[in-house]
């Protein structure tokens, strides 16, 4: 009998769902090659060290667990040989310039009886309303991050068909705010459930209320802290497909996706032509057809949607420990409405920002030398349309020096003993992610989930995407169905 010949596949990209796809291709029997261009794996789930400071230098925030774990069961290995995580009980302490500290508990009733302590609503209006929205996340998760929008035949799948027959039930036609205004006579409150706008990049006050489902993950299904920091997560999932036989090139940027007779047929990088039977780009979708598919026709409506926030982050090594800061802090600004309104029509930085601090060291004390802490200082900021970065990262510096010595009463500034800095122009060289987008398209319409582009071309065949940039989005948990949804699509 003829020996059946493996089928190839490469993957342009060791993003998080990258490396997720590159397992998966390898477990249906594909022979993978993974092409990065960096020398390092993770894109935006990457880690730098700076003067005995460790620093994560994108996500930060670990939910959802399983899509991790379900990686290696697939493999048929154990994930707690490769990869361990604990759950937080205490997840963000939430600053406000009025001298009010609000903790966010993991789990419902933790959660509501503090959020009842310390604002204007009731321990029974927040259960309400976190009952509420974990029946949208029910209504919602089938249709919209478990399967392929775009593919017909999925439309008429019951749970999807439950779904978009509750449209009204999903909170399509209010925003957030609209939705948590509604719900809560509380400013406070109301803030702290906007926020989660900026999960993907989007304002509160334009974003469906859809989208208030995040808390509900990060509430109730819970955050959590990968053992030796969120990193952990690229390096266990690389060592995993190595072991079961992933090829990696690193420092080997592809330059062209082949197109024969609208197939996609392989990649060229600097050094050679190479034929595959699949193409999967991680890539971002707007610099793929930008820069690999110079020649393709553009899907130009979808590539063209308005871009999500961007960020400044300062990685600051910090001599000093605060006892008053946790892992995940927020110090919240006064007009949430104007700072987004700044970011999305002004396109520029508000004066007050809200920052997030997060500070890893607080789990893992190696990640800074001992009696110092190394923080991740984060502010949104517009993507990149040829704005002043510089200025505007020297601004962004003493805004922020500014409103963390008024909040935690402190003078910050002769303790940072080392900084490096992330703006959208960094962001976008070390990840091609266009306009330095965070998170591929905003969502600040309706119809946006809709809009991002499918796992799939319509156009040539054989050339499939996954990513933050494709359905369903961007963090780590839809990467990493984005990489499921792809390689199913895969026959
Ligand atoms: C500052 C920051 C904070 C975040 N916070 C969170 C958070 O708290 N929680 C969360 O869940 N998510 C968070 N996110 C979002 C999350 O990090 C991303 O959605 C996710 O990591 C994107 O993964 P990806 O697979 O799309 O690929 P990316 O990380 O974008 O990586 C793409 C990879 O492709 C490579 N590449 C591009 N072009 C080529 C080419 N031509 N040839 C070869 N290789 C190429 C790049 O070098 C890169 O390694 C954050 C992101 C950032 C930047």
């Amino acid at each position: 009998m003829d020996k059946e010949i493996q089928k190839t596949c490469v993957i342009i990209g060791a993003g998080i769902s990258g490396i997720a796809a590159a397992i998966r291709m390898q477990n249906k029997g594909y022979a993978v090659s993974v092409f990065e261009a960096n020398a390092f794996a993770g894109g935006k789930l990457s880690t730098e060290s700076n003067k005995g400071y460790r620093f994560d230098m994108g996500p930060s925030v670990f939910t959802m667990p399983e899509f991790v774990d379900e990686l290696f069961i697939l493999s048929n290995k154990n994930p707690r040989d490769y990869f361990n995580y604990n759950a937080l009980d205490l997840v963000y302490r939430y600053f406000f310039e009025d001298g009010e500290l609000i903790d966010a508990y993991h789990g419902k009733e933790r959660y509501a009886e503090e959020m009842a302590l310390k604002t204007k609503d009731k321990k029974e209006e927040i259960i309400h309303y976190l009952n509420k929205t974990s029946e949208m996340y029910d209504l919602t998760a089938e249709v919209f991050l478990h399967n392929s929008l775009h593919k017909f035949k999925n439309y008429f799948t019951k749970a999807i068909a439950k779904g978009l027959l509750n449209f009204g039930k999903i909170g399509a036609f209010n925003t957030m705010n609209g939705a948590n205004e509604k719900a809560f006579k509380d400013k406070k409150l109301v803030q702290i459930l906007n926020r989660y706008s900026t999960y993907n990049g989007s304002s509160p006050y334009l974003a469906p209320a859809t989208l208030n489902v995040i808390s509900h993950v990060e509430i109730e299904k819970g955050a959590y802290y990968p053992v030796g920091g969120m990193f952990s997560i690229t390096s266990s999932l690389i060592n995993l497909a190595k072991d079961i036989g992933v090829q990696f090139n690193f420092s080997t940027p592809v330059r062209e996706i082949l197109i024969e007779n609208k197939k996609a047929k392989g990649i060229r990088t600097d050094k050679e032509i190479k034929y595959f039977d699949v193409v999967i780009s991680n890539m971002d979708v707007y610099n793929t057809y930008q820069k690999l598919l110079p020649q393709a026709k553009k899907p130009i409506k979808t590539l063209n949607q308005p871009k999500s926030s961007s960020g400044i982050i300062f990685y600051w090594g910090i001599k000093n420990n605060f006892k008053e800061l946790g892992l995940h802090n927020i110090l919240f600004s006064e007009n949430y409405r104007e700072e987004f309104d700044t970011i999305f029509s002004k396109k520029a930085i508000y004066d007050d920002p809200t920052i997030y601090l997060n500070i890893t060291s607080k789990h893992t004390p190696a990640d800074a030398p001992e009696g110092c802490e190394n923080w991740f200082s984060f502010i949104n900021v517009p993507n990149n349309s040829g704005q002043d970065w510089d200025k505007l990262v020297n601004e962004a510096r003493e805004k922020m020096i500014k409103k963390i010595n008024r909040m935690l009463k402190t003078d910050i500034r002769p303790m940072i003993e080392c900084e490096m800095v992330f703006d959208p122009r960094v962001i976008e060289g070390r990840t091609s992610s266009a306009f330095g987008a965070i998170y591929g398209n905003s969502s600040n319409n309706k119809f946006a989930a809709f809009m991002r582009h499918p796992n799939f071309s319509k156009k040539i065949s054989n050339l499939y995407f996954c990513g933050g940039s494709v359905h369903p989005g961007p963090s780590i948990p839809l990467c990493l169905l984005s990489a499921k949804i792809t390689t199913g699509l895969i026959k």
